[in-house]
């Protein structure tokens, strides 16, 4: 961040205000973490923070300090948009185009109130007054301790705020074995269990969480999965009928689509989720090395995200998404 960046943001925050703090729809464990350990930070410089996602979040994070004073866009609207309208200030965590707050985006768009951008994908778009945007972080929450870092405040951070930055830190980075996990992470991560967190319960909570029917839906995508063998490239797919099947509660499906890499060989990977409701295939993308999963999410996908991790959606129907994915792998130049 910039000294004028700094500057802005300490006159911003120099007097109590009504502060809302958005994180993208569907919000994973670094999007509610880092909204979370904003929301306890801001409580501690007297302000009043109100965290507000545009959908549910997932059960496996029912359990973050204060999740439950977290208000939801789609199922209260004319309350939210209420106290969105009354808001000073609006901080946007773990996403950088207000379309990624679905429906939520036309209120957001229309509020006077200064933005600020606390993310790390790739081409953020321009709403915010303060923009701290780098794609060099693995995870929104450790730009959160950064960002408390710069203000002076890292005395704040206690063990609440060090649990939800810990939980986004160790979801983004997949316990710590994705590329962008750094020295410096692991430095944060250790100030963080300084600061008297239960990194092995945290753990635990995040991950000890399976249904008996999410391990037999994930044992129906493992037996669905496809491999592309010439173009190292694999996939799963998952029908709206599978999902009834085995009784889907949203979380269920997160994570399954990193099996697809862990074959030999293989360095894309993508599943396919149908979602009748919305009327789409949700598509999340993974990928080992230098293969651009973003750039593959952008051009035919409507989505975007980061070089190894990407996500987007199509509106034809499974079959015909599907033939689509195949021909672009098959005619892409770095698969062959
Ligand atoms: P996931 O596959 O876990 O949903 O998302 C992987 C990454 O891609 C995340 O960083 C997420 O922010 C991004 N992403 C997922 N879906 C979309 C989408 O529809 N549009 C854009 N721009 N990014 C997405
Ligand atoms: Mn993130």
């Amino acid at each position: 961040m910039t000294e004028i960046q700094i500057a802005t943001l300490l006159s911003l925050l120099a007097s109590p205000k009504k502060i809302a703090i958005i994180p993208h729809r569907n919000p994973d464990g670094d999007a509610m973490g880092s909204t979370l350990a904003l929301y306890h930070f801001l409580l501690k410089l007297n302000h009043q923070p109100i965290v507000i996602s545009p959908n549910e979040f997932p059960d496996f994070l029912a359990w973050l300090p204060s999740s439950e004073s977290v208000l939801i866009y789609e199922k209260d609207k004319v309350n939210t948009k209420e106290v969105l309208k009354s808001a000073e200030l609006i901080f946007t965590l773990d996403f950088n185009a207000l379309h990624r707050t679905g429906e939520m985006q036309n209120v957001l768009a229309e509020l006077k109130a200064p933005f600020i951008m606390i993310d790390h994908h790739q081409a953020p778009d321009d709403y915010s007054l303060v923009t701290f945007s780098d794609t060099n972080y693995g995870s929104t929450c450790e730009m959160v301790f950064d960002f408390i870092s710069v203000l002076n405040q890292k005395n704040l951070i206690d063990t609440t705020i060090a649990t939800c930055i810990y939980t986004g830190i160790v979801t983004d980075s997949g316990s710590f074995k994705f590329p962008k996990t750094t020295a410096k992470t692991h430095r944060v991560v250790a100030e963080l269990i300084d600061a008297g967190i239960n990194n092995s319960e945290i753990h635990h909570l995040l991950f000890n969480n399976n249904s008996y029917e999410s391990l037999q839906l994930l044992g129906k995508a493992l037996q669905n999965m496809k491999v592309l063998k010439p173009h190292k490239t694999s996939y799963i797919t998952l029908t709206q009928e599978e999902l009834d099947q085995f009784h889907f509660k949203k979380g269920d499906t997160e994570g399954i689509v990193n099996y697809g890499l862990s074959i030999k060989n293989v360095i894309l990977t993508a599943i396919f989720i149908e979602n009748k409701e919305e009327g789409i295939i949700k598509i999340s993308l993974r990928s080992t090395g230098d293969f651009d999963v973003n750039e593959l999410a952008r051009l035919h996908f409507n989505g975007g995200g980061h070089i190894n991790a990407a996500g987007g959606k199509s509106f034809d129907s499974m079959k015909e998404t599907i033939l689509r994915f195949e021909e672009i792998v098959r005619n892409h130049p770095n698969l062959k």
